[in-house]
């Protein structure tokens, strides 16, 4: 009895264009397969430590048959049902299928290798797959076919071994830009892929390979037969010694078992002999890898025990700011029937987890200190995750990560640390100086900046949403608080400069007064400003959640309620200041259309949307008019 259904639309178009593909690397079909076989086996040998019955002797087949242009694989995993060959093979059940198209279609191949595309690479080197399976869990077994247009067919078959064979129909190469498709046929190639890609797969990958016997005698012509052989190494790196490792070995097996195609920022190689053994190979991805700030990005890192597989992604082993850490812990002191329940609360495990954080940090603090433009490019592409670890958990880990965080200045075109900014401080200043904007250009033309650049003090520049959030939640550095220059008293002012502005202040008490009330739906307060020297006006934050805060804020839904109060700051230097103070004294009726023009120009210059456009061109036109009128 057989079955035909169709294939999703979004696997169609997937399929399609695999097969017309810009995909550089078809030989990569090889290295899927076998990966899903050795899953496969996984599967199986899990299931098998709790019942022995289950259990095989491993191994995955490959078989060649050049004349019929056919390529098999067949691994003793666990197979697989009618319905997990419909739900499994009929759609391509990732969720970043989605993402992936999208990609495609921008042609932005580099980022095709982060994707799994796993089972489906096989229609790049194949007109036909086939798919013989019998699962553990199933006395019947299937054929699944399809030539990977439009539909595939499932039939009902008689097979003894559990476990899969695909069979793949090898394409016909075209023309001379084709692939030379023959070659995945042959002997040496086949050697040359597995070796290559899956050199550390656990499992013996077999192949009949010829082998040729030199007679004694040399007039006599070799013997040439055939003989199965293991094709892979199966020693997983990470147990060999560090020294004998080549560069080269550590960024395939990165590559081979994270499904990159680029070679790692860094590898971190750790055995540790202690009160707990373990070995950790741990590596920072040069690119980011795409849906890391996606919901369904999986942090973790692989767990083996004795080299054994146990799982794939423990999250327990990774803090979510080093969320971007690929790679493997491997401990004798796991005991390979551990449950996964058992796993959650494992004291081990939670030893080797703090240990693996620290030794990340080590790492990076060292490549801060000696490798300053690699540790630039890290910062570049995961600083966000350290900023959000500080944000997270109120501060918990401020100490942790606080010397792994840099920011760019007005001072500094290159990212400096925390404590470097405090070791270049002038004696005289005394807080950390930060300012948010869209740029350093944007923030250095703030006129809040009048008086910080005289003193010649450095302001950190924060570009990222985070940031302040970060830094409200770190509230100092060195016993040094932080300081917006948008928000607060600045401290700028020596003992006299003090005195006078108090008695201004006293002086212009009521003029203030009616400014504000003139304002009273725009901003919470009207006063003199200590931060100008230049610019007549500005507008600053009052405590608690900044401008910037409520910008970023109101993208998320529970963050409506948040608002920044506004405080309009006038420059008591200023002519500007003195033409008020007139204005108040001689024509009082002015004074609300003179304080809307000067709010809405503090708007212009903080760079925000004027509220109420209409009304301030008015008055601008009304201004003009009168001005000339005389
Ligand atoms: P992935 O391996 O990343 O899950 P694939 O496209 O490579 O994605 O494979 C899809 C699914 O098909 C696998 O998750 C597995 O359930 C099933 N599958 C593929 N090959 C085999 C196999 N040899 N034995 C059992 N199941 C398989
Ligand atoms: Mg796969």
């Amino acid at each position: 009895m057989s079955k035909t259904k169709q294939f999703k639309t979004e696997s169609k178009k997937l399929l399609d264009l695999m097969i017309h593909s810009i995909y550089t690397h078809k030989e990569i079909f090889l290295r899927e397969l076998i990966s899903n076989a050795s899953d496969a086996i996984d599967k199986r040998h899990y299931i098998a430590l709790k019942d022995s019955e289950k259990d095989a002797e491993y191994e995955i087949l490959i078989e060649r048959d050049e004349e019929n242009r056919q390529l098999k694989i067949t691994d003793n995993g666990i197979g697989l049902t009618e319905e997990e060959l419909i739900t499994n093979l009929g759609t391509i059940a990732k969720s970043g299928t989605k993402e992936f198209l999208d990609r495609l279609e921008n042609k932005d191949a580099e980022i095709i290798g982060q994707f799994g595309v796993g089972f489906y690479s096989a229609f790049m080197v194949a007109d036909k797959v086939t798919v013989e399976t019998k699962s553990l869990e199933s006395d019947q077994a299937y054929r699944w076919v399809s030539d990977g247009t439009e539909s595939y067919t499932i039939t009902e078959i008689e097979r003894e071994n559990i476990g899969t064979t695909i069979v793949l129909h090898l394409r016909e190469t075209k023309d001379e830009e084709d692939e030379k498709y023959d070659e995945f046929l042959t002997e040496n190639k086949i050697k040359t892929l597995v070796k290559k890609y899956s050199d550390y797969v656990r499992y013996p990958i077999k192949m009949d390979v010829t082998k040729h016997d030199y007679p004694e005698d040399e007039e006599k012509d070799p013997i040439t037969y055939t003989e199965t052989e293991t094709l892979n190494s199966m020693i997983p790196l990470w147990r060999k010694n560090k020294r004998e490792i080549t560069d080269e070995e550590y960024n395939e097996f990165y590559k081979h078992q994270f499904d990159d195609f680029t070679d790692p920022m860094r590898v971190i190689h750790t055995k540790v002999e202690g009160l707990i053994k373990y070995t950790s190979l741990l590596f920072i991805p040069k690119k980011a890898p795409f849906n890391l700030y996606s919901e369904n990005y999986e942090k973790g890192l692989q767990l083996y025990s004795k080299g054994v597989f146990i799982m794939d992604k423990n999250k327990q082993l990774i803090p979510d700011y080093f969320r971007f850490v690929k790679g493997l812990v491997d401990s004798s002191d796991l005991s390979l029937n551990i449950s996964r329940e058992m796993l959650q609360s494992n004291k081990q495990l939670e030893r080797i987890a703090k240990n693996v954080k620290k030794k990340i940090k080590s790492e990076l603090e060292k490549m801060l200190k000696s490798e300053r433009e690699t540790y630039n490019e890290f910062f570049e592409t995961y600083g966000v995750n350290l900023k959000y670890g500080i944000y997270d958990g109120f501060g918990v880990n401020k100490e942790f990560l606080q010397d792994l965080i840099m920011f760019k200045t007005t001072k500094s075109e290159e990212y400096i640390t925390f404590k470097e900014y405090v070791d270049d401080m002038p004696d005289d200043q005394e807080f950390i100086y930060y300012a948010t904007g869209k740029s350093k250009e944007a923030i250095n033309s703030l006129p809040q900046m009048d008086l910080i650049k005289e003193k010649d003090y450095q302001v950190l520049l924060f570009t990222e949403d985070i940031d302040e959030f970060m830094i409200n939640i770190m509230k100092e550095y060195d016993e040094k608080e932080f300081k917006s220059i948008n928000q607060g008293d600045l401290d700028l002012m020596d003992e006299k400069e003090e005195e006078e502005f108090e008695t201004k202040e006293k002086e212009s008490k009521s003029l203030l007064k009616s400014l504000k009330k003139a304002l009273k739906d725009n901003v919470s307060d009207v006063k003199l400003s200590k931060r100008l020297k230049d610019s007549p006006v500005c507008l600053i934050s009052g405590e608690g959640v900044s401008m910037e805060m409520e910008k970023v804020l109101s993208k998320m839904p529970q963050g409506k309620e948040a608002k920044a109060q506004k405080i309009l700051e006038i420059n008591p230097n200023h002519e500007l200041f003195k033409t008020l103070d007139k204005i108040y004294k001689d024509n009082k009726k002015d004074v609300p259309k003179y304080a809307k023009l000067l709010y809405n120009q503090a708007l212009l210059i903080e760079g925000l949307p004027l509220e109420n456009p209409n009304e301030f061109s008015k008055l601008m036109t009304e201004l003009i008019i009168e001005k000339n009128k005389k």
